[in-house]
């Protein structure tokens, strides 16, 4: 088939490299020119496992090219996906759609009778209405679909190849086939697939969003009832998410949320709620909020303490910037929000990241930046790891012990060996769990 994704960045580059993969023809759309350029050299202008050679394959086999014309993608093709951002308000903690909007202003007009424009960023719900409304005085005949991304940044491949359902949401028949034949061959392989009307659609996605992130929120919260109560969060949550009903995964104490999703989405979603008359039905999504940012300043209130007070003049090696591993995104990671309260109160902060230091200097150009751990930690009265990459626990404590001046450490995602780290020379500290004797 035909099809236009509109917007490549981490889930518009991923989605279009995947359909082409599976044997569409993909015209990749993006404003922003330097991104289409790398594109269409076959450079993946982010991180993502498996990324780079389904990008490669796709440009060399011609189904799959860049532009940044829409009138060029009206053109190309009846079939659309628009996967541009929705962050959040800078006036408040509503959405902001005027990329969706800016897309729909601009590609209606050329855009052929019977096209169907398909949304895959998260919106609130009615956002597709509203635009069928208006694509509709726009170009006659027209549909808009939802079809929500649920891919994980890190796995995001992974997940569009092998996602763990598909939601569909249309306003008719018709559209409902166009998109089953667009996924065959995940349905063939068994993945589940849920037609829906467009407003549920859009639900799911912020619904599932806002569960996730509960789950993280109830956990950190437990940690906090774990410290003051000298308990150990970590035990409680093995021990909680053993019960198949509650399950072990997202149940992971420890720094908290961040990215582009999470925070915005869930924001985004009371805000909505409250505009349509549901506002007490998810009123509680502020309280996961507020737990989710306590935790950063816990963090630092945590690490201030370690050291006797006062991060005046202090060294501090930063284990991680992304805000979460597997990824190069530094978008409202708790990570650098951690790293930079430390800097701003008079600590030397040097940080390191196997992937997102590029990132982490664009938004943070007043912390220092090392390409190694050692590096890091060189010198440091106190380590942070705030970023669970698989690197940090396949560290030697003791090697790292003998570049630092004092061999303390803050794990902030609660999944370093503490057994080991002490065996290493260090004294190990963790969020909710008691120090060490
Ligand atoms: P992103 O910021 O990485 O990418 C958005 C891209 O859209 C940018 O490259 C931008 O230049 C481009 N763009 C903006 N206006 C445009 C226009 N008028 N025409 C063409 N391109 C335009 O965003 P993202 O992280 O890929 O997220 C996209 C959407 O998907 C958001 O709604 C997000 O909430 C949702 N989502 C993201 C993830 C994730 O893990 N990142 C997962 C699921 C859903």
């Amino acid at each position: 088939m035909r099809m236009t994704v509109i917007g490549t960045g981490y889930v518009g580059t991923v989605h279009a490299a995947c359909m082409a993969d599976i044997g569409h023809e993909v015209l990749g759309i993006d404003i922003d020119a330097e991104r289409v350029a790398s594109l269409a050299a076959g450079r993946a202008p982010l991180h993502e496992e498996g990324l780079d050679p389904l990008l490669a394959r796709g440009v060399a086999s011609g189904r799959l090219r860049f532009s940044t014309s829409l009138t060029e993608a009206a053109r190309f093709a009846d079939l659309h996906f628009v996967c541009v951002g929705t962050p959040q308000r800078r006036d408040g903690e509503g959405c902001d759609l005027r990329f969706v909007d800016a897309v729909i202003e601009e590609l209606g007009p050329p855009l052929r009778q019977g096209a169907l424009v398909v949304g895959k960023s998260t919106v609130p719900v009615g956002t597709a209405a509203r635009l069928q409304r208006r694509l509709t005085e726009l170009a006659p005949g027209t549909e808009v679909a939802w079809n929500p991304e649920f891919l994980r940044e890190g796995a995001a491949v992974a997940d569009t190849m092998r996602p763990e359902r598909l939601v569909l949401g249309t306003s008719s028949a018709w559209a409902d086939e166009v998109l089953r034949e667009v996924y065959a061959p995940m349905l063939r392989a068994g993945v589940p697939v849920f037609s829906a009307d467009t407003a549920t659609a859009e639900l799911v996605k912020v619904a599932s969003n806002a569960f996730l992130a509960t789950k993280i929120s109830f956990v950190n919260a437990m940690a906090e009832v774990c410290d003051a109560a000298g308990a150990d969060v970590t035990v409680l949550a093995r021990a909680m998410g053993a019960d198949t009903r509650i399950g072990p995964r997202f149940l992971e104490p420890g720094l908290g949320f961040g990215g582009s999703c999470f925070p915005k989405d869930i924001r985004a979603f009371a805000t909505r709620a409250e505009e349509i008359g549901a506002g007490p039905a998810v009123a509680f999504l502020h309280e996961v909020d507020r737990i989710n940012t306590r935790q950063r300043t816990r963090t630092v209130d945590r690490a201030r303490a370690l050291l006797g007070g006062d991060f005046t003049g202090r060294r501090i090696g930063v284990l991680g910037a992304a805000f979460k591993p597997g990824s190069d995104d530094v978008r409202d990671s708790p990570a650098l929000t951690v790293a930079a309260a430390a800097a701003a109160e008079g600590a030397t902060v040097r940080v390191h990241d196997p992937q997102a230091l590029d990132n982490a200097r664009t938004v943070r150009p007043e912390l220092t930046y090392a390409l190694d751990v050692p590096k890091a930690c060189e010198g440091a009265d106190l380590v942070l790891h705030l970023t669970q990459w698989p690197e940090y626990r396949a560290l030697s404590p003791a090697a790292l012990a003998a570049v630092v001046r004092t061999p303390l450490i803050l794990d902030a995602r609660n999944c370093l060996d503490g057994r080991a780290w002490g065996a290493g020379g260090w004294t190990y500290h963790a969020l909710g769990r008691p120090a060490p004797a």
